[in-house]
């Protein structure tokens, strides 16, 4: 059966860094996507998995969004859960250092 539920949901997209993107769901993180050195864009989830790469980001964050929509209900329909992503920015720019 085809629900509408989650049809109304659009992301917001901030761009952080030339080559990091955040992207949000009423006003909560869903994930964000950041770039290597070869200009490759990687997509990753609230889990830090990741879920899309490619070279266009328009493409890699709409997969993104795509997954996001499937778990919007358990990620953002609760308030006041531990920020999942204070750790994956974390782990982001530990992997940018590394
Ligand atoms: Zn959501």
């Amino acid at each position: 059966m085809f629900s509408l539920t989650n049809a109304h949901l659009r992301p917001t997209w901030k761009r952080v860094e030339d080559d990091f993107v955040m992207g949000a769901c009423a006003h909560r993180l869903f994930g964000y996507v950041s770039q290597d050195p070869d200009g490759v864009w990687s997509a990753f989830d609230e889990d830090a998995r990741v879920v899309a790469v490619g070279a266009d980001l328009r493409a890699v964050s709409e997969a993104l969004w795509d997954g996001h929509i499937a778990a919007h209900d358990d990620h953002c329909a609760p308030a006041g859960e531990e920020p999942w992503w204070r750790r994956s920015i974390r782990v982001a720019r530990e992997r940018h250092l590394a």
